[in-house]
């Protein structure tokens, strides 16, 4: 009963009393399911600081986010997409994570270049090893925020 009001779905007694057809309660219950979680996370975003970033406007129920819109689950495309997935979430360990928990045993710099602690800004954005790889998204990203923004705001900023 307190799902069925959760959700927004008739009470118990209205069912028992008007049974709906199979297909049509499940397609009642996914609409109201996808309406609920929907304005639930639009609700969150607004008060919890940790989805102050969480981009709302491609935000759609069932629909995964595109990192996972990889066309044939080769086994390196879907790596790439777990690695990317665990950047966007906070959940990737890189050497600064390793070396708050272990002091004694771990560096916080980075291995690829050895020239700076490998945290997420290093590895997003300083980190000369994996410049080349950055530099392929990098014009297009400029491209886009000095549309927005003008080229002199841009080099203040950046
Ligand atoms: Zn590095």
């Amino acid at each position: 009963m307190d799902i069925l009001e959760m959700y927004g779905l008739p009470s118990i007694t209205q069912l028992q009393k008007n049974t709906p057809k199979k297909e049509h309660w499940k397609n009642t219950i996914k609409i109201k399911v996808d309406k609920f979680w929907n304005e639930k996370t639009l609700a969150d975003v607004e008060n919890k600081s940790s989805l102050t970033f969480l981009n709302t406007s491609n935000l759609e129920p069932n629909k995964p986010h595109h990192v996972w819109n990889v066309k044939q689950l080769q086994r390196f495309e879907l790596r790439k997409a777990i690695i990317k997935a665990r950047v966007m979430t906070g959940t990737y360990i890189l050497q600064a994570d390793k070396y708050k928990f272990a002091h004694y045993n771990v560096e916080a710099t980075c291995q690829l270049c050895c020239s700076g602690n490998e945290d997420v800004i290093h590895f997003l954005t300083t980190c000369p090893i994996l410049s080349t790889t950055r530099e392929k998204y990098f014009s297009e990203i400029r491209e886009i925020i000095t549309y927005e923004i003008t080229a002199e705001k841009w080099n203040n900023v950046f």
